[in-house]
């Protein structure tokens, strides 16, 4: 597991789950106590409890575990790694605490929807619930030596979806708030799945712009900074796309036509294509899945003509 030091008190944690590489972050503050933003899912648990040990971090001073929301590859993990954790609460938003709680409904629509990508992230197990903070959006997480996390709530990608704000270095871990950032290409791809609902996708891109962060810390994939030029691409990618979509609805076109003009006037997507087409997971998923994601809205919600 590759570990990055971003600030004296934040780590980068590459997953590497099921052996792929730059695809899911967590990341660890270090105040007096530790918090652990995303724990991924279950099958990578013991890549990231072998890095907290690597970091020298505790299981017992670890305070919160704060995820952007329950799709597996974000917080699927919580369950397993708590056992690990004694002292350590979940921080989720309110509609997602349940499914902790619970997650065989969680790992059935995973399967239904991700089908044999499930098998590489692991079923989730359940969190107890007096272990699980069910957080309001302002709620902040401190663990002491001036370390801190703010809750933001940031609907969209999700009904129950979360973002932090880390004051000190002005960063912001958007989990699937702000899209898959790609290093390697500079780019970001719009993570939409439906049910996704593009006016609060919006919405919450304005909130984060609001704050004026310096950095991003994406779950998919590490820290990149420009973070405000990045979240106003990411705005204007999901107004083009959203326009595509409209107008491919309105003409009758399938899921293939539609995504197929997405990919040609989308030049975030022309440098992107070559890097999503051979990834082991993305390849599958997030192109199609992303576009149904708009699809669905705009025949759901037809933009006032
Ligand atoms: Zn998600």
């Amino acid at each position: 597991m590759k570990i990055t030091k971003l600030e004296d008190y934040l780590y980068l944690i590459d997953l590497e789950t099921a052996g792929i590489r730059n695809f899911i972050a967590s990341y660890v503050l270090k105040g007096k106590e530790v918090a652990i933003v995303e724990t991924g899912p279950t099958s990578s648990v013991p890549n990231l409890l072998s890095s907290l040990e690597k970091l020298d971090v505790k299981p017992e001073t670890v305070s919160y575990v704060a995820i952007s929301h329950i799709h597996l590859d974000h917080g699927g993990g919580a369950g397993t790694l708590l056992k690990r954790l004694p002292k350590a609460k979940v921080v989720v938003h309110p509609r997602g605490a349940p499914h902790l709680a619970n997650p065989e409904k969680l790992w059935q629509q995973s399967r239904m929807v991700l089908g044999e990508i499930t098998e590489l992230y692991g079923a989730p197990e359940p969190v107890s619930e007096e272990r699980i903070i069910a957080a309001a959006d302002g709620m902040v997480l401190d663990v002491g030596n001036n370390v801190s996390l703010k809750v933001l709530e940031t609907l969209g990608h999700a009904s129950h979806h979360l973002s932090y704000y880390d004051p000190l270095s002005r960063g912001i871990f958007p989990g699937d708030a702000a899209g898959i950032y790609l290093k390697e290409v500079d780019v970001t791809v719009p993570t939409t799945p439906a049910p996704l609902r593009l006016d609060m996708a919006l919405a919450s891109l304005d909130k984060l712009i609001d704050l004026k962060p310096r950095v991003m810390y994406y779950s998919h994939f590490g820290e990149a900074f420009d973070a405000l030029e990045k979240l106003q691409a990411y705005k204007r990618q999901l107004r083009l796309w959203a326009d595509i979509a409209g107008e491919g609805v309105q003409a009758n076109e399938n899921l293939e036509q539609i995504a197929r003009r997405i990919v040609e006037k989308d030049s975030a997507m022309q440098k992107a294509k070559e890097y999503i087409k051979t990834h082991a997971v993305l390849g599958e998923t997030v192109l199609n899945e992303s576009v149904q994601g708009f699809i669905d809205f705009v025949k759901k919600y037809p933009a006032p003509s």
